[in-house]
């Protein structure tokens, strides 16, 4: 009665086991721990994103803090900028002041032309600076506000940090804490279940990505979708004998939809 290459395991009175189980009850247990261990699963994969999380919004915070930085150094260049040019014109200035004391000095006619082309000059250039100091108060002005609003920014973006890193902080510590139940029911419904059927099972989820027990709906595998053969399926009912899925080798048990499905 053994035949059949799908049937992983058989007991022949439906009633009762050597373990005193029947073998839908064994299927209920399997159902049961591959709840835990899928959730298992999950928790660990979501535990391994985390410090990936973290990084990512230190990153986030850094590069923020970095152009900050960069605008605060333009703004305080563009304040040197206008401090020297101030200077500048205060001495071109100056310059002028002292050449027309010179003009009284002077004894010819060359040289005093020649005095006031200088003047000219000086009045030229100081003139430059002034339209200089103009845009440079202008632009300092605009840097400012600038500098501000990112100033604001950047608080934000650090109690944004801080909130998320202390939620995920709380995630880890909350993930463990589940971690450790579920770990302890995973373990209970391991000691019930017939040793020869838990072999198969661990082989099998470790073949099948975690997945090692699938419910067959509708002659339909829900691991793989494939169909099962009629005669399967029927089998799958009496709970006689436990099958694997013939297309992805899944421990499958038959789930009831007639009923409001
Ligand atoms: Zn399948």
């Amino acid at each position: 009665m053994h035949q059949n290459p799908w049937c992983i395991f058989f007991r022949t009175k439906t009633g009762h086991g050597e373990r005193g189980r029947c073998l839908k009850e064994e299927i209920k247990l399997l159902i049961e721990l591959q709840g835990f261990d899928s959730e298992i699963r999950r928790i660990n994969i979501r535990k391994n994103e985390l410090p990936g999380a973290r990084e990512r919004l230190d990153e986030e915070l850094q590069r923020f803090e970095e152009a900050f930085d960069q605008r605060r150094k333009r703004t305080e260049d563009l304040q040197k900028t206008h401090r020297d040019r101030e200077k500048d014109l205060k001495s071109g200035l100056e310059s002028v002041k002292k050449a027309k004391s010179r003009l009284l000095e002077v004894k010819t006619n060359k040289e005093y032309e020649a005095m006031l082309k200088e003047i000219d000059t000086f009045n030229q250039k100081n003139s430059a600076i002034e339209d200089e100091i103009l845009n440079l108060l202008e632009e300092n002005e605009n840097a400012g506000g600038e500098l501000r609003t990112m100033e604001r920014e950047l608080e934000e973006v650090r109690a944004r940090h801080d909130r998320e890193v202390k939620a995920l902080d709380e995630e880890i510590i909350s993930l463990d804490i589940f971690l450790t139940a579920m770990a302890a029911k995973q373990q209970g419904t391991r000691k019930k279940i017939d040793p020869e059927i838990l072999k198969k099972y661990d082989l099998i989820r470790e073949k099948r990505n975690g997945q090692a027990v699938v419910a067959a709906r509708k002659e339909v595998c829900s691991g793989c979708h494939m169909n099962i053969p009629p005669q399967m399926y029927n089998e799958l009912q009496t709970y006689e004998k436990l099958y694997v899925c013939p297309s992805c080798n899944r421990i499958i048990y038959w789930e009831n939809t007639d009923n409001g499905a």
